[in-house]
């Protein structure tokens, strides 16, 4: 419940009339320790509900501050890698800060620089940005960050991939030491590790990978074929799925490139994106790819990261990730807004104990894909599975998950059903809890 979390009454209020009841995972978690004071690491995704797990803290403790508001002054500050959320962030704060008199604003760029300004030279309690547009206004003078009490970096990952590093560099350098802060972001490379660690002192830290409601929809398949064989049994996939998109993962840049001119010689268009390729070039094949022109994306995770694009309805690991986490990421990527989705990851002898990583972390093994044409008799594992017999004209889907996620489902502010949350701690609860949940917090 909302109502043990010591949120102040006129939070509360905002927050019923949104129907919101009950606070998601990271909600729960994140919310006693930032109301404290603490700084706070976040490993969430967008869906979590983590918008208002830093905003209604930094509402209240904004009110219960004295500092006065100066002009060009703000106290809080959250940054954002695009204008999309920055507007979504700023209307959250609209909405929960609805019975306080704080003040709000958002700026980005791509729009008129007039209304900002004159917003920032009336003071502004929360200040909600993008790098570009907010290093900008401050070059000019027309903010000034030296009372940022609370600062927020939000999708630090997506910053990073963005190229954003060195406006947020320049940017910490201008808030004051003393500060709360935190820092979000959806994954935890060493990159952001690093960032995080000039950022945030002594953080607590949260974790949810959302309990996805779009994991339950996934068909997932572990098809074992011969390393040598993966591009044509990916042919062969893509072949046997002849509508809709479909997005491969493959781990080294060179792979991807090498791949697509593969895919090429056997008649199927593909487009590549990794990190080697400019901006231009990655939304180029972006476009291709979401437009349908190329029916095929070649990524590594890392270009991947951020890529919205509806309709993919099959997603093969080419090669398993080194990291168990980029698997469920990956395959999330299909079966977005209400569609199916397929997910076939390939593993050859060498992959054997990246594929029980992945099992150990979803907490069940794949069905296995049998009597494709280019199984890889010799992979196979020797404990017994459950497998799923290859029907030849299509890729069969026997297999459904027997249980339903009780995750967290976001709720819109019209609706009025209770919210369901769960996804909390895993430990101990087995396979009732489906799919992806994995939350936990600890302290550094
Ligand atoms: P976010 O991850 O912050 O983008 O939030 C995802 C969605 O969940 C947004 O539409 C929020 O309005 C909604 N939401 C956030 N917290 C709750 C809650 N406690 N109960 C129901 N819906 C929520």
């Amino acid at each position: 419940m909302f109502s043990n979390l010591s949120l102040a009454e006129p939070l509360l209020r905002a927050l019923n009339e949104k129907n919101y009841t009950e606070p998601s995972p990271i909600q729960a978690q994140a919310i006693p320790y930032l109301l404290q004071g603490r700084d706070l690491i976040g490993v969430a995704q967008t869906g979590t509900g983590k918008t208002a797990a830093f905003a209604l803290p930094i509402l209240q403790r904004l009110t219960a501050s004295t500092a006065p508001l100066l002009p060009k002054r703000p106290r809080a500050l959250i940054l954002a890698p695009t204008r999309e959320l920055a507007a979504q962030i700023a209307q959250s704060f609209g909405a929960y800060g609805k019975f306080l008199k704080l003040s709000h604003a958002a700026i980005f760029g791509g729009v008129s620089l007039s209304p900002q300004i004159r917003a920032l030279s009336h003071g502004v309690d929360i200040l909600i940005a993008t790098p570009g547009r907010l290093q900008d206004l401050e070059r000019q003078k027309h903010v000034f960050l030296d009372k940022v009490e609370i600062f927020v970096l939000d999708e630090a990952d997506r910053m990073l991939d963005l190229g954003f590093v060195h406006e947020i560099k320049r940017i910490i350098t201008k808030l004051p030491p003393k500060r709360q802060s935190l820092l979000f972001s959806a994954t935890m490379p060493l990159a952001i590790q690093e960032l995080a660690s000039s950022i945030v002192h002594n953080p607590a830290r949260v974790e949810v990978t959302p309990v996805s409601s779009t994991a339950e929809r996934i068909e997932q398949q572990v098809a074992f074929v011969n390393r040598n064989d993966k591009s044509k049994a990916l042919v062969h996939f893509i072949n046997q799925h002849p509508t809709g998109l479909v997005l491969a993962f493959v781990r080294m840049k060179h792979m991807a490139n090498k791949l697509v001119d593969q895919l090429a010689r056997d008649g199927v268009k593909a487009e590549a994106i990794h990190g080697n390729k400019s901006q231009g070039a990655r939304q180029r094949a972006l476009e291709n790819f979401r437009s349908g022109r190329s029916r095929v994306l070649v990524a590594t995770d890392i270009a991947a990261r951020g890529i919205d694009v509806k309709g993919i309805s099959l997603v093969v690991n080419y090669d398993l990730p080194e990291e168990p986490e980029s698997y469920v990421h990956r395959i999330g990527r299909t079966a977005r807004a209400g569609m199916d989705g397929q997910a076939i990851a390939f593993c050859d002898s060498s992959e054997r104990n990246l594929l029980r990583a992945i099992e150990r972390l979803i907490r069940r093994p794949i069905p296995v894909l049998k009597g494709h044409p280019f199984e890889g008799a010799a992979n196979q594992p020797d404990r017994p599975r459950t497998t799923v017999e290859y029907a030849g004209s299509g890729i069969d889907r026997p297999h459904r998950p027997a249980q339903r996620s009780r995750g967290f489902r976001p709720q819109s502010s019209s609706s009025t059903q209770g919210n369901r949350f769960g996804g909390g701690r895993t430990g101990g609860e087995g396979h009732t809890r489906a799919g992806f949940a994995r939350s936990g917090s600890s302290r550094f």
